[in-house]
């Protein structure tokens, strides 16, 4: 049989079978290599590259549910599409090698009989052992870490108790499975609109089989809502729901909002959580006791058995898009594993990606629309600030119209969002004598002054440092200035100006993890907050009933770099955080301040005009062939210092294909021509959708040898072009 490694080797390896083991397609199993014994899965039969006689022998079949015969076939999709090698892939589909093995029992303590009788006179022990046994008498048996931490001891003295008979040993089932949601609970009463979009949903859940449909509606709509129904649909057939969201350790309102309506949470799945929660949530998914997964785009490869739902809210989302590694796009893949296993999946947005509604036009995906908020709630009003006319006051970033609107909101009471998608204190920070710049070593970018950490960061590599005292290059002292606001800059702004309002900053690195991010959100629902000042992260998902006003402070941040997708990105963005303003009765304003009220983008913003929007749009990328109209790939090239980048650029760039159909750009060097202390050069490679991109880029790569210091990536369908 062969076997595939979760390691980025070319394939799969053959190995014997002993004659006394039974294996399957798709079990995990251990495997020598080299002097090392790995896990690996059954993947097929041997290629017979190497004769019988030779091959080492499978060590040993490893106790959990096999790979499905949908996943495995996912994971070859992947890497054949993404030009990874399968076992890359694998590697995020077993991303927690020791789920693979039985969960261990736990022991825990118990009260014995002699402990019994010894509570009756306590005076005769030492206090800590007296206090140890109280806290047994008065709960449940519990592991000894447990109980020394409840009765302020440790577990030495837990087991010199159980040593001297006074406590009982017991063995509990390591943990208990997850809460089932009940898919009997329920609901709200549905509007009309909304009932005849969960109708359609959960007829395709009940019929099975391949389905797209996006659902299209307006912020507050309630789609969630919606597919809250399919998903309770899914669960009567018996089947496992898999739903991907964008910042989902931030989504505590969601969770609640889940557990609201089904009576239990769901799994949830993230790069944060702890290694021991991935473990069991691996498991309980493997083994199908998890109904419900809720996660990030990771999720996407977990082992469901019988998976019969995937939901991708805020489908539009660039955080679907992994960068790194094995780079793939979660709602791209999503589609792709409802295929595989003959379901329907669910993409959900206010203002789809233009490759969705393409897909749409050609009858490819199905729409079902909510044309309106949920209850008396109205769209809210927009209104664009033009900056040229009406300019802030030097060093400061509010403009005489929102600074207005702030006072009117914070006076009737009411709560107001500042949306600025820059961290930290200010974007550069430059001498005032000499013009010097601070720059990270490692990257082709300016360091991002981060006041509240005393620090400056890189926002690409992650490098810090304390600001000189001295000017690098022309050594005066104190001379550094700040330029442009980020939201620590622009929250010092509203001290200023509103010294009694209370102030929540919400931003990637000033939210230490799920937690804190729960309180601030509270705050704002209990009201302790007035005005929040956050980046992308607040404009995501979140309902706060009071919030009526929301101010965009630089509507032309994102559309600067000008890339293939920034109008669309932009649009999308700022009709979402718009989307948070007005959710309830009280009617919404929002403030877009830009020194391009011209824009196409901000244009149709102001019109609410989606459609007319994406229409220019994709007419543009057609008449250029641009995606979705056409396909598009970027190898990027990288190595330790200039030369060998430029030499290996020059190498590919002898040997592009030259085909009907395909053009081929580059080597540019990249716009971030320095990362993390790699040199970097980059092609763009475009080709007719009729084409097979990937195979002219496997020929490509295989004619050119590089050092092994030189690295190249392939990001099929690029969303980055840095
Ligand atoms: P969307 O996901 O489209 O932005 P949500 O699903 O978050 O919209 O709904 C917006 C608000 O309306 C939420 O507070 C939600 O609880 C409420 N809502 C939506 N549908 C209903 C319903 N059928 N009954 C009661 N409240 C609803
Ligand atoms: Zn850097």
């Amino acid at each position: 049989m062969s076997v595939l490694l979760p390691l980025p080797l070319a394939g799969a390896y053959d190995y014997r079978v002993p004659s006394d083991m039974n294996v399957a397609l798709g079990d995990f199993v251990a495997v020598p290599l080299g002097r090392r014994k790995l896990t690996g899965v059954v993947w097929g039969d041997a290629s017979g590259d190497v004769a019988p006689g030779k091959l080492k022998e499978i060590a040993e079949r490893l106790p959990a549910p096999p790979l499905s015969d949908e996943l495995r076939r996912l994971v070859d999709w992947v890497a054949n599409y993404t030009l990874s090698p399968a076992g890359a892939v694998l590697r995020m589909a077993m991303s927690v090698p020791d789920a693979l093995l039985p969960p261990r029992p736990m022991t825990a303590y118990g009260l014995s009989e002699k402990g019994r009788v010894a509570l009756d006179d306590l005076s005769v022990m030492t206090k800590t052992r007296a206090r140890v046994l109280q806290v047994v008498a008065d709960g449940a048996p519990e592991p000894a870490a447990d109980l020394a931490r409840r009765a302020a001891s440790s577990t030495s003295v837990v087991r010199a108790l159980a040593d001297a008979g006074y406590l009982a040993m017991i063995e509990l089932p390591r943990r208990l499975p997850p809460d089932v949601p009940d898919f009997r609970h329920a609901g709200p009463t549905l509007s009309p609109a909304q009932t005849e979009a969960a109708r359609e949903l959960c007829e395709k859940v009940d019929a099975g089989g391949f389905s797209v449909t996006l659902l299209d509606g307006v912020t507050g709509s309630g789609k969630t809502e919606v597919y809250f129904a399919a998903i309770a649909a899914c669960l009567a057939k018996g089947k496992q729901a898999l739903v991907l969201l964008p910042e989902i350790a931030l989504s505590a309102q969601f969770l609640a909002r889940f557990g609201e309506r089904f009576g239990a949470p769901p799994v949830l799945w993230h790069s944060e959580l702890g290694h021991a929660h991935r473990r069991d949530s691996w498991r309980d998914v493997a083994e199908g006791k998890a109904p419900v997964v809720v996660g990030a785009r990771s999720a996407l490869f977990l082992p469901f058995p019988d998976l019969g739902l995937i939901v991708i809210d805020e489908e539009q989302d660039g955080s679907f898009k992994q960068e790194e590694g094995v780079i793939y796009h979660a709602r791209d893949m999503g589609v792709v594993r409802a295929s595989l296993a003959k379901i329907p999946i669910a993409l959900v947005s206010a203002t789809p990606s233009l490759e969705t509604l393409v897909n749409i036009e050609q009858g490819r995906y199905r729409r079902l629309h909510l044309p309106s908020r949920f209850g008396v709630a109205r769209l809210p009003e927009i209104r664009i600030v033009d900056m040229r006319a009406e300019p802030p006051e030097r060093q400061r970033f509010l403009s005489p119209p929102l600074v207005k609107a702030l006072t009117e909101t914070l006076e009737a009471g009411e709560q107001a969002m500042l949306f600025l998608n820059r961290r930290g204190y200010a974007p550069l920070t430059l001498c005032r004598t000499c013009g010097h710049r601070l720059e990270c070593p490692n990257c082709t970018a300016w360091l991002v002054e981060h006041r509240l950490a005393g620090r400056l960061q890189c926002h690409h590599c992650g490098h810090s440092e304390t600001l000189p005292p001295l000017c690098p290059h022309c050594g005066d002292a104190k001379s550094f200035v700040p330029c442009g606001p980020g939201i620590e800059r622009l929250s010092e702004e509203m001290t200023a100006r509103f010294p009694d309002a209370r102030l929540g900053v919400m931003a990637s690195d000033t939210l230490t993890g799920p937690r804190s991010a729960e309180q601030l959100i509270r705050a704002v629902e209990d009201h302790s907050v007035d005005v929040l000042i956050g980046t992308q992260v607040v404009a995501k998902g979140h309902h706060f009933p009071l919030l009526t006003l929301v101010g965009v402070v630089d509507a032309d941040l994102g559309l600067e770099g000008g890339d293939l997708r920034a109008a669309e990105r932009t649009f999308q963005l700022l009709h979402q955080v718009s989307g948070r303003a007005g959710r309830a009765e009280r009617p919404g304003i929002v403030l877009i301040q830009t020194w391009m009220p011209d824009n196409g983008v901000i244009a149709a913003l102001k019109a609410d005009d989606r459609d007319r929007f994406f229409a220019l749009e994709a007419e543009s990328r057609k008449a250029h062939g641009m995606p979705p109209f056409g396909r598009l790939a970027a190898l990027i090239i990288s190595g330790p210092d200039d030369s060998s980048a430029d030499l290996a650029g020059r190498a590919f760039a002898r040997t592009a294909p030259h085909l009907p159909g395909v053009e081929t750009l580059g080597p540019a060097p990249a716009p971030l021509r320095l990362l993390r202390g790699r040199h970097r050069r980059r092609f763009l490679v475009k080709a007719r959708r009729d084409i097979n991109l990937q195979a002219v880029l496997r020929e490509w790569l295989g004619r050119v040898k590089v050092p092994n210091s030189v690295r190249i990536q392939v990001d099929i369908d690029p969303y980055s072009f840095m």
